[in-house]
């Protein structure tokens, strides 16, 4: 999606980082989650986002996540960055990890970490190992099931409309019941709005989602039906309005899918991000999912005192055991959320109108579970003091850390 939802798990980091007053600038509050049926009538909503900043000391933002890669790779040294690197495949031996490139160049190393998102490569070089071994789970090769299709659009608003739009931040959720249809917008800071429309996955064959071109607009457009065009989104114009006001390059069309892998690493392979847990996005969980593992995963490394198997099988277990149980709630939450939002069997419906039903408090205390206090920070940088009513779960693997005798594993370039 063009725009970042960033809870306040990943927000600490920020702070660590010294980025948080820069991602700051660049951001929106979201105020909350409503969800109203076509006709605009409140049907429900996550109000507990409005009480994130007196929890945690940090409010839930919304920022394009453009503008938060340049933030990010500011901090980055020059040339620490290879572009146009694609790996086609990667091996395991007892001493090392090798990494192909489809420009033929070969990278060896300690280990190889896999970052490399929901299609990921090395993910399948990690099955080839673990089928060798004969320990591949045959739940873990089943691909990915397409929930949704969603076409993404971010729109420049004229100044009339964003103006008195961008005061209002809350992200609305519109349910068009009993039809293959739901809409998601919220404004994104500097007069643009983001608006995600989830269609019935069934509907769309594969090969059309890959080859959409923004051009194919007019086919989208004739694909909804008048209902859902004349809707109004939450800035007020409707929804061919604007997806006439989109540019092209701002049209997109992805297949949400959702995976959780039980199996995160090899001997020497592991992996982060999408590569091993894809939530559906309606919690927008994905991307700050990520963060923490980033996190919690160079804990582990940097608390290594060595790197021989035994030692990187230890980091890489007490990783896969940090983050594999949040990672299962964030899974089964986000995917319950995504079918209420949905609406479009009866199933759906019913688990929406539970969940509708739930009492606020009950609410608040999911949120709490799921934002407020697993806040994970790097061990080896200064700790942040927790400054909000709620207490985070304690932080792990904070000793011992020698900065003098990093174990950080390299990989070196050959060709
Ligand atoms: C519609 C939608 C909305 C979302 N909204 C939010 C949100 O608001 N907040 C949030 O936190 N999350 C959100 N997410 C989820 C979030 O986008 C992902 O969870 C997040 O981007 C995952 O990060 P990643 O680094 O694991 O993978 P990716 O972001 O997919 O990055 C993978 C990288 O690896 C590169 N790569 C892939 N294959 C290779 C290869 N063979 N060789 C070399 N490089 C390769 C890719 O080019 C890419 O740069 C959303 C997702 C969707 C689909």
């Amino acid at each position: 999606m063009n725009c970042w939802n960033d809870p306040i798990n990943s927000r600490i980091i920020f702070e660590q980082l010294g980025i948080a007053d820069q991602v700051d600038e660049i951001s929106l509050p979201a105020l909350g989650i409503t969800a109203c049926t076509a006709s605009d009538k409140k049907v429900g909503g996550i109000p507990s986002v409005r009480h994130c900043a007196a929890w945690t000391g940090y409010g839930w933002n919304i920022v394009h996540r453009e503008d938060l890669h340049k933030i990010l790779l500011s901090l980055i040294p020059k040339d620490t960055i290879q572009y146009n690197k694609k790996v086609v495949a990667a091996t395991e031996e007892e001493s090392e990890v090798t990494v192909i490139c489809e420009d033929t160049s070969v990278y060896r190393g300690d280990i190889l970490i896999g970052a490399d998102g929901v299609y990921s490569k090395v993910r399948e070089s990690m099955f080839t190992i673990l089928e060798k071994q004969g320990v591949l789970s045959r739940k873990d090769i089943k691909p990915a099931a397409i929930s949704n299709v969603a076409l993404l659009c971010l729109t420049e608003l004229k100044e009339d409309v964003s103006s008195t739009f961008m005061t209002e931040s809350d992200l609305e959720l519109k349910m068009f019941r009993g039809t293959p249809y739901s809409t998601l917008t919220f404004p994104v800071y500097s007069g643009k709005m983001t608006t995600a429309v989830f269609l019935n996955a069934t509907d769309w064959e594969p090969k059309d989602i890959q080859a959409f071109k923004n051009s194919d607009r007019s086919k989208i457009i004739e694909s909804f039906s008048e209902t859902l065009l004349d809707n109004r989104t939450s800035c007020g114009l409707t929804l061919r309005e604007v997806i006439h006001l989109t540019k092209s390059e701002r049209m997109t069309l992805v297949s949400i899918e959702e995976k959780l892998l039980k199996r995160w690493h090899t001997s020497r392979i592991v992996l982060i991000g999408d590569a091993c847990h894809k939530f559906h996005p309606v919690l927008a969980a994905g991307g700050n999912q990520a963060f923490l593992d980033a996190v919690v995963l160079a804990n582990c490394i940097h608390g290594m005192v060595d790197v021989t198997p035994e030692t990187i099988q230890i980091a890489f277990k007490s990783y896969h055991s940090s983050r594999y149980w949040n990672s299962m709630v964030i899974y089964i939450s986000s995917s319950m959320v995504g079918k209420l939002f949905l609406c479009q069997t009866w199933l759906q419906t019913v688990i929406g109108v539970i969940l509708l039903s739930i009492p606020i408090f009950i609410l608040d205390i999911v949120f709490k579970r799921l934002f407020c206090k697993d806040l994970p920070q790097a061990a080896f940088l200064p700790l942040i003091p927790p400054t909000g009513t709620v207490k985070p779960y304690p932080q792990k693997y904070s000793t011992p850390l020698d900065y003098d005798k990093p174990v950080v594993c390299s990989i070196e370039g050959t060709s």
